[in-house]
């Protein structure tokens, strides 16, 4: 990890690692996200390449950084709270692929999970297709349900990551 990131992160462990954009580029420049409310330090660092940071309205932050091609474009260590992580997926890709909102306000991730579900479940059985990248969300999802009904949400922030790679290799 370079030292500006290591810096910015205070040493601490990330909530969770994603990876937001399919590119084959090495980042070139660290994206700074807010610092969280408990003053603990940043919410999140974004790695981009060029083309992908002007393209990533939603990973702008508040400073920018250059970056020495450390890590692929689209890699993301995420600092923030878990809910405010799993709502952040819900944001970028889950409620835009399922039309399943989580607007709820308290802690019910298991009934969205199990309605995002239940929606692509229909969808491939409806396409008839068995082989899709839709059908390893579909069981991704259906993974993280299974954990948010445990109540480890740290699971089902890494299940949702997992998704959320295979989302950005859907068609548009
Ligand atoms: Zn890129």
């Amino acid at each position: 990890m370079p030292s500006i990131a290591q810096r910015l992160s205070a040493h601490r462990e990330p909530t969770t690692v994603r990876m937001v954009v399919q590119c084959p580029a090495h980042a070139s420049t660290l994206r700074e996200g807010p610092a969280l409310g408990d003053g603990s330090g940043v919410s999140w660092l974004a790695f981009l390449c060029r083309v992908h940071a002007e393209e990533s309205p939603e990973w702008a932050g508040v400073a920018t950084h250059a970056d020495r091609g450390s890590v692929p474009c689209g890699s993301v260590m995420d600092f923030r709270p878990i809910e405010q992580v799993l709502r952040s997926h819900a944001d970028l890709w889950l409620t835009s692929l399922t039309g399943v909102c989580a607007n709820t306000g308290d802690s019910v991730w298991t009934d969205v999970l199990a309605e995002a579900e239940r929606v692509l479940r229909a969808r491939l059985t409806q396409a008839g297709a068995e082989d899709s990248p839709l059908q390893s969300i579909a069981m991704m999802i259906g993974l993280a349900r299974r954990s948010a009904e445990l109540g480890d949400l740290g699971q089902v922030a890494s299940s949702l990551g997992y998704c959320e790679m295979l989302a950005l290799g859907l068609e548009p």
